[in-house]
């Protein structure tokens, strides 16, 4: 089997002359763990200022889908564009650094660090100074610090005051879930990323907070600019911010368009009454 890698690509990308950009693009992305095919042939954009949501039920590999973005995995076959360029098999710390964030399904906060601290880790990442150099707090290394700092207390004050003042100091196992996973929405936007990839932003919130992170989710994009690609198992979220829906089942896409369009296409009710009934409730009201 050819790789695509070697295969004529399908159009030019990254072209902003011609239409609107595109910041990731997944090429035939297939990857297999053992004898389990997590993901076929799957082909998926993101375009400038979109937010696009990934649903599947459980075990579908939309979280596989991010491991891949990452570096995590390497594709067994496929590309990964990110703004024209290949990305897979870089490491993650490449990937990061080139402007790619994610958050986790399972939250990877330092919980004995408080909240700036948190912040402030995820920015460290990008900076220069190693160890040594900040111990010996160079002149260039405090300026580093304090921009970070700058850097910290803007990324915290777009959570308003569900992370202002106060709680910076506090240790981020003292929050509230909720609270916690905007910590780790925080943690990834320190890192000044071009593309947002969100695990289930809005899993164990109340139907407030929910709606609460579905705003959130539209101000990533609108204030920050940023092309957001979203798991999400709430049709409420799902159903107020995605331009677009992408569904898989099994490692393939089974459906793609406007929320509409793919919550009621056949082959995804009948993907999620197979494995996850209960995912498939249907927002009762917009929430937007
Ligand atoms: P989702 O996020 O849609 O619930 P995942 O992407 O986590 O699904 O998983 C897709 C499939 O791949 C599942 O069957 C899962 O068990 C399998 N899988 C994921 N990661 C690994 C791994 N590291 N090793 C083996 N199997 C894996
Ligand atoms: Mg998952």
């Amino acid at each position: 089997m050819t790789s695509a890698a070697e295969m004529p690509g399908p159009e030019p990308l990254g072209d902003d002359e011609l239409g609107p950009v595109t910041v990731l693009a997944l090429d035939g992305l297939s990857l297999a763990f053992g004898g389990l095919a997590a993901l076929t042939g799957l082909d998926l954009t993101v375009y400038g200022g979109e937010i696009v949501s990934l649903i599947g039920p459980n075990g579908a590999g939309k979280s596989t889908v991010f491991n891949v973005i990452t570096g995590v995995y390497r594709p067994s076959a496929g590309r990964v564009l990110f703004e024209g360029r290949p990305i897979a098999g870089l490491p993650p710390h490449r990937i990061a650094r080139l402007g790619i964030a994610r958050t986790f399904q399972t939250l990877r906060l330092f919980l004995n660090m408080s909240v700036l601290e948190n912040v402030l880790a995820a920015t460290y990442g990008h900076t220069r100074a190693t160890p040594v150099e900040s111990m010996l707090r160079l002149p260039w290394v405090r300026s580093e610090e304090r921009a970070a700092r700058a850097l910290a207390s803007e990324v915290l004050s777009f959570f308003g005051q569900r992370l202002a003042g106060y709680r910076w100091d506090q240790p981020a196992y003292s929050l509230s879930y909720a609270n916690r996973r905007r910590l780790e929405i925080a943690r990834a936007l320190a890192t000044r990323p071009r593309l947002l990839l969100l695990d289930e932003p809005a899993a164990g919130m109340n139907p407030t907070e929910t709606h609460e992170i579905t705003e959130l989710i539209g101000r990533l994009r609108d204030e920050l600019g940023l092309a957001i690609l979203v798991i999400e198992h709430d049709m409420h979220v799902v159903a107020g911010c995605s331009d677009r829906v992408v569904a898989l089942d099994h490692g393939v896409k089974i459906a793609e368009g406007d929320f509409d369009a793919v919550a009621n296409h056949p082959s995804v009710i009948e993907a999620y009454l197979g494995r996850d009934p209960e995912a498939l409730v249907q927002p009762e009201q917009d929430v937007t």
